[in-house]
Formats: C-alpha cells, sequence, structure tokens
C-alpha cells in the first residue's frame, strides 16, 4: 500500500463521464436503463466507464480534478493510484448493450501481443440481462488447434463454438486465447486489461456501413487456446453489517466483486484504488449521491467506504 495522502479533500471520490461508441450491432438500452443522454437515432453499443483509452477517454465530471482526462490524471498524479507503475492506465471498464450478436472474437495474450504491437486481454463479464436466448459462446469444440483451424476455415461454426448457458447475475472470466461471441439481447459489464487487440475470426458476413468489417483469421488461429480451458467461475460471498459483497474473480490482472448493500454499510477498500459502478438503486457513497448508472475511482488512500442503499455497485481493483 502506499503512503495515505493527507492533504484536505484527498479522499474525495472521482466521478468519471462515460464515453459512448457506435457499433453495428449496438441498440438503445444503454439510454433506456441509465438514463444516458444518447442520440436517438444511433445503435451504441458500448459505453466506456472507466477508459483512459485513445477511443475514449473519460473526463472527470467535478470536483477538484474536473474536466482532466483519466489518462492525464493516470500520468500527472500517480498518488492517487497508489503508485502503481504501469505506463498506461492498465484497466478498462464497459457496458456492452447487445442488440445483435457481436463477432466470434479471441484476444491475445501479453506475449503474442507484445510481438504483434498489441495488448494482452483478459476480460470478465458480468451478465446485467441475459437477453431471450439466454446463451453466449465461450470456448470450442476442436480437440487441438489443427482440428480448430480446420473447421474455422470450413466455417463450420455450428459444430466448432461452444454456447453456454447464461443468466443474468452470472459472471464469466474470458482468458486471453478463449474464443468468444456475446449474443444478441445480452447487456453486459465487463472489466478488460485495457487494450483493444481483437482478433475478428467470423462476422456472420455481415455489412456495416456498406463493408463488412475486417476479420484477422491467422492472428486469431495463432493465439486460439485448444483444447478450450474450462470457465467456470465460483463466487465466493462475504456477509458484512448491511451487505454482501461477492468475489467473482481474482487473477493476475484485476480483482471483481459486486457489492449489495441494502440501507448502511461501511466496506473496507482493499486494493490501491477502486474502479467502481452503481448498477441497481440510488444511495450514498462517503457522503456523495450515486446512482444506478454513476462510475467513479475510489482513490488511494480512501480505507472504507460508507454506502448508503440500496445499490448494488461493480467494484474493481487492480
Ligand atoms: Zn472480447
Amino acid at each position: 500500500m502506499a503512503d495515505v495522502d493527507d492533504k484536505p479533500g484527498s479522499g474525495e471520490l472521482i466521478f468519471l463521464e462515460p464515453v459512448f461508441l457506435t457499433k453495428v450491432w449496438g441498440g438503445t438500452r444503454l439510454r433506456d436503463l441509465y438514463g444516458y443522454v444518447l442520440p436517438v437515432d444511433e445503435k451504441v453499443g458500448e459505453c466506456l466507464a472507466i477508459s483512459a483509452r485513445p477511443e475514449g477517454d473519460c473526463i472527470v465530471k467535478r470536483g477538484r480534478f474536473a474536466g482532466m482526462r483519466l489518462s492525464a490524471l493516470w500520468t500527472e498524479r500517480r498518488d492517487l493510484f497508489g503508485g502503481l507503475q504501469t505506463d498506461t492506465f492498465p484497466l478498462q471498464v464497459k457496458i456492452l448493450d447487445a442488440h445483435e450478436d457481436l463477432s466470434v472474437q479471441v484476444h491475445p495474450d501479453e506475449g503474442y501481443a507484445a510481438r504483434h504491437n498489441g495488448g494482452g486481454k483478459n476480460e470478465c463479464w458480468y451478465v446485467l440481462r441475459a437477453g431471450d436466448a439466454g446463451r453466449v459462446v465461450i470456448g470450442h469444440e476442436a480437440e487441438s488447434a489443427r482440428e480448430f483451424a480446420g473447421l474455422a476455415r470450413e466455417g463450420r461454426w455450428g459444430e466448432l463454438l461452444r454456447s453456454v448457458e447464461m443468466r443474468e447475475g452470472d459472471s464469466f472470466f474470458i482468458p486471453a486465447g478463449t474464443v468468444h461471441a456475446i449474443l444478441a439481447g445480452s447487456l453486459i459489464y465487463e472489466v478488460q486489461q485495457s487494450s483493444d487487440t481483437t482478433y475478428r475470426l467470423f462476422d456472420y458476413d455481415r455489412l456495416d456501413g456498406g463493408a463488412k468489417r475486417q476479420l484477422h483469421v491467422e492472428e486469431a488461429l495463432d493465439v486460439v487456446v485448444a483444447p478450450s480451458r474450462p470457465v467456470a467461475v465460483s463466487p465466493v460471498v462475504t456477509v458484512l453489517e448491511g451487505a454482501t459483497r461477492t468475489l467473482l474473480t481474482r487473477n493476475d490482472f484485476f480483482t471483481f466483486s459486486r457489492w449489495d448493500v441494502d440501507r448502511a454499510a461501511t466496506v473496507p477498500v482493499d486494493a490501491p484504488f477502486l474502479l467502481v459502478s452503481a448498477m441497481e438503486g440510488s444511495g450514498t457513497v462517503n457522503g456523495a449521491e450515486v446512482a444506478a448508472g454513476d462510475h467513479f475511482i475510489v482513490p488511494s488512500g480512501v480505507r472504507e467506504l460508507d454506502v448508503t442503499g440500496p445499490l448494488t455497485l461493480m467494484v474493481t481493483g487492480p
């Protein structure tokens, strides 16, 4: 843990303005469910809720860092983040509204990404809405990389891809090398390493603005892990006074939990900083008003959060 920053107001929560991205598969639920002000006629697929990436670098909404971008805050005020040493902000939090199926894709690990000008990407999903089909593609049925490549090149996706049941409240850890596709109707809260290196294997031959989106079949075949590893996530529930904390995943890149606060609770902070999204309810966190759809960073030095609910918070630490 870093030294506590004792300057007045140093424990102030840092609220961020999300960035929205239009996608060929996007929908309208981000506006409908969370009241974000979005263009009516656009298919908004992604809410970059906490992001310092070039395609969506969130701006601080208010307080003493108002108007600063998260990337600048990371560079100039590393003390807020416990002095973590990576060059760029290491994590990204998104909400995905899949009105249609997302492409079948895979992300590289650190080693492969480093040799191919990209970033490694492990991700974890929390299911906010499951959609009618209630399924998601994770993994495949091939016994070897060779069998995978053969079936993929012949387009035998029905035989190759593994679809698993998905319900609201489920979570899935998707390690690098896992072929995956989020399917129509799903609303997914996603935590990931801050990287956009995605190798698209199949995009249903659909058109985006008159043209098919680029595929990256060779790279995808290079990085797909075969046979598929199991992906079961076993949440660990801790009951506190007034709150339940559910650990969804802890891996080399992030720790991701859901906190459910009924009326009032004091929850200890056990990470150099936290990325927090309110996804249900409304209340306060350390005196600041918080409602579903709000996203904020808990800076270094804050030892606990006083939460009044009812609030469901998705909480990520490095
Ligand atoms: Zn992905």
